[in-house]
């Protein structure tokens, strides 16, 4: 699910892919409570495993989670049917079996999709959540670059994509969080923007 503008309220979704992070995302947390603001996160499955108590973390704070495949490999677009309902199952059961949650989400590796991964969404019930702003905050662009990619356009209803993996994406997302105040709007988790169950 993309972006959509029929969002009534002045809200919009901020999202961070490649978590948790035993750097970065208590930062991300930190600064998110500071501004009153809820995000979601999508997390790898091998970052899962590791740091399970960050993950519960997010969802204690009211944050929500889903699942960003378990190695997010490179290959992953040319991985068959088969392994990519592996892939997702697999990060789906340990994060049951940590956190007690089952992710009802799913976010594209590298924004990837084809007709296998759409067959393995199929299979395993998980619902794809894309972004209508793609910050590009894993670049090597300057912090200050990447904010007036995300402020220069954004509206109600847009999903930011962010990284919780990076001290440049902090400064932003403080940098972000300030103009959403100054602005009146609000950052929610992706469920609370569509109306829809994050986790089960
Ligand atoms: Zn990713």
């Amino acid at each position: 699910m993309n972006s959509n503008k029929n969002i009534k309220k002045n809200q919009v979704s901020i999202t961070f892919d490649d978590g948790p992070n035993p750097e970065f995302t208590p930062l991300v947390l930190k600064l998110l409570k500071k501004y009153n603001a809820k995000a979601t996160f999508f997390c790898i499955g091998q970052n899962i495993k590791r740091y399970p108590e960050l993950v519960k973390d997010c969802i204690q704070q009211g944050h929500s989670i889903g699942n960003h495949t378990y190695s997010h490999s490179n290959y992953f677009g040319f991985l068959s049917t088969k392994k990519v309902i592996s892939e997702l199952q697999q990060t789906n059961t340990l994060t049951k079996k940590l956190i007690g949650v089952t992710m009802q989400f799913y976010r594209p590796a590298f924004g990837v999709t084809n007709p296998r991964i759409k067959r393995a969404l199929k299979t395993t019930g998980l619902q794809s959540i894309g972004w209508s702003i793609r910050s590009l905050d894993t670049t090597s662009r300057s912090a200050d670059k990447v904010l007036k990619r995300i402020t220069k356009k954004i509206s109600r209803g847009d999903i930011i994509l962010l990284h919780d993996t990076s001290l440049k994406t902090i400064v932003v997302l403080e940098q972000l969080l300030l103009f959403l105040q100054q602005q009146n709007i609000e950052s929610v988790t992706i469920d609370s923007l569509f109306k829809i169950k994050a986790h089960a």
